[in-house]
């Protein structure tokens, strides 16, 4: 943890991202920090989780194929379809890769930032809601709800966000990703 800086990485995302995605990842990681006040969770983790999860996101998707590729990474036919989609497994590959991140939680976090899986960790969760709640987003439908719940009960918020995701996508199924569906069943047998 020591040997990365979360000033330095902030330079060298700044200069990778477009304006907007980089107001993303600095609304993510600030929203991170605060479930992770409200949660229990080690700050700094949060933040480096939450400054780092799209950091393969503004790679041309013709290229998030080929490194993909090039390193072994297991492509499924709709990421071959959709390469942004990649930019999770890609995120984690590049956070340990290229700059040197090393926590396994946090290279999960930033891997499943996308799906959710069965089981989440609390980072897992605390990466995937501030991605949806953070302060500049403003499309989805029942944000002010959801942004109330992430700070009252974490796991009713990761539900209404898999519910959400998964009636957005429902109109074309084939575009589902089957781990959101296997995250939304999991928690909600849970409940
Ligand atoms: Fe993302
Ligand atoms: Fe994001």
């Amino acid at each position: 943890m020591d040997t990365v800086c979360i000033k330095d990485l902030k330079k060298d995302l700044k200069k990778e991202m477009d304006d907007s995605r980089y107001e993303h990842t600095i609304g993510v990681m600030y929203t991170c920090a605060a479930l992770a006040m409200r949660y229990g969770y080690d700050l700094e983790k949060a933040m480096l989780a939450g400054l780092m999860h799209d950091c393969a996101k503004c790679m041309p998707n013709a290229k998030k194929l080929k490194v993909a590729e090039k390193n072994h990474l297991e492509i499924s036919n709709l990421e071959r379809k959709n390469p942004f989609m990649l930019h999770a497994k890609l995120g984690a590959f590049l956070a340990r890769k290229k700059y040197d991140i090393d926590d396994e939680e946090i290279l999960d976090a930033i891997r499943w930032h996308t799906t959710g899986r069965p089981n989440m960790t609390l980072l897992d969760k605390i990466v995937y809601i501030a991605d949806y709640i953070e302060p500049k987003r403003d499309k989805a439908p029942n944000l002010p709800l959801i942004r109330q719940l992430a700070f009252t009960d974490l796991d009713q918020a990761l539900i209404k966000i898999l519910e959400d995701t998964l009636g957005y996508l429902g109109d074309s199924p084939d575009d589902v990703d089957y781990m959101t569906k296997m995250t939304y069943d999991y928690y909600k047998k849970g409940e």
